[in-house]
């Protein structure tokens, strides 16, 4: 083999390796986000906090959101210091968080369900109007910003990951960087970065309390090591996308969704209209049914049996890909050779794994740690 061909699979190797090693320190985290072990995520408390922003190493280059309207590019190797995400929270049956499409600039489909509702027409009656425009807000995702912060308050605790408001953190950051000293600018700078000191107030919106950053200063800080890029977290690499099909058959319930015709090209105009009649009454349901039990403040399994039964009309056949979405596939195969399921998140190469692969697989280990 030609020197340079050998030089090149060497070099191969080595970044397959290295990313491999950096992948497999993922152990923690939420539902989509993988933390690398020991990383916690930090709270914001009602007063004064001294937070250090440290910086992370683009991993994974490209152009992402930044902020709730604008893009930045991310370039390999480079430092930065933010990544903007959307969420959308409370989505299917089991109400769970996931991340919009569109923190990875693709399109998404609970970000289609609300534009198809927003463009519906106004319902004929106030409750249904209500019950739409609750809809509409709850899929809306939510922009926020991820951070490797230490906290001086707490060097114990490490680099941890700080998840919070874009509005109510990084705008007024930003504010005062806008209007401050122009050195500021650089406060996540390793060597010559600054302390942020950010006052969080406690507020009240609709009977929910949140914090707010009502103050920011920046104090110099000491400097940090080289070595602080190892421990941080890869904001870019941390995220758990779940696939567009898959996402769509949660937001529907796999049974619902999972059942329509893969393309709408041929569906009639009555059929829009009774889907969406079938759809609204669905929805005023689960929203009267969600608030009912915020007004109880508890989620029992009894109210679980509340859930709108819906019956469209009888299911066209199925396509493959409704089928895949609809069953997790429980004799699916690990694309390594591990027991499917069985060996779920036990393996290095489970953090490798693609993450539609990956989702499916998880959701069959959960089946059997459940009968277990
Ligand atoms: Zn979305």
């Amino acid at each position: 083999m030609p020197r340079e061909d050998r030089v090149n699979r060497r070099a191969s190797l080595r970044d397959k390796a290295r990313s491999r090693a950096e992948d497999n320190k993922f152990t923690g985290g939420s539902a989509y986000i993988r933390l690398p072990e020991g990383v916690t995520m930090i709270k914001p408390r009602a007063g004064t906090v001294n937070w250090n922003v440290l910086p992370y190493e683009v991993s994974i280059p490209g152009v992402v959101p930044d902020g709730r309207n604008k893009e930045v590019v991310h370039v390999k190797g480079e430092l930065e210091y933010v990544r903007t995400i959307f969420v959308h929270k409370y989505i299917g049956a089991d109400e769970k968080s996931y991340l919009c499409l569109k923190t990875f600039k693709e399109k998404c489909p609970i970000c289609e369900e609300r534009v198809r509702l927003s463009k519906m027409p106004a319902p004929p009656t106030l409750a249904e109007t209500k019950a739409l425009e609750e809809e509409i807000s709850g899929l809306t995702p939510k922009c926020l910003d991820l951070w490797n912060i230490e906290d001086d308050d707490d060097r114990k605790a490490g680099v941890q990951l700080f998840e919070f408001s874009n509005a109510n953190f990084r705008e007024p950051l930003e504010e005062e960087l806008r209007e401050g000293k122009e050195e500021w600018g650089g406060f996540a700078d390793l060597e010559e970065g600054y302390t942020t000191r950010a006052r969080f107030s406690e507020e009240t919106f609709s009977g929910n309390k949140f914090f707010k950053v009502t103050r920011v200063d920046f104090e110099p800080r000491g400097a940090y090591p080289d070595s602080i890029l190892d421990k941080v977290v890869d904001l870019d690499a941390c995220l758990i996308k779940t696939p567009y099909d898959k996402l769509k058959a949660i937001l529907w319930g796999a049974d619902n969704e999972a059942d329509k015709p893969a393309e709408d090209a041929g569906t009639t105009d009555r059929t829009v209209e009774r889907e969406e009649r079938t759809n609204l009454s669905a929805r005023q349901e689960v929203a009267e049914d969600r608030n009912e039990r915020a007004d109880r403040g508890t989620r029992g399994s009894e109210e679980r049996r509340v859930e709108p039964e819906v019956k469209p009309d009888p299911p066209p056949p199925r396509t493959e890909r409704t089928r895949a979405v609809e069953q997790p596939d429980a004799s699916g195969k690990c694309p390594v050779g591990y027991v499917y399921a069985v060996d779920c998140d036990n393996k290095p190469e489970c953090h490798k794994c693609p993450s539609d692969v990956w989702e499916k697989c998880r959701d069959e280990a959960d089946k059997l740690t459940t009968k277990k």
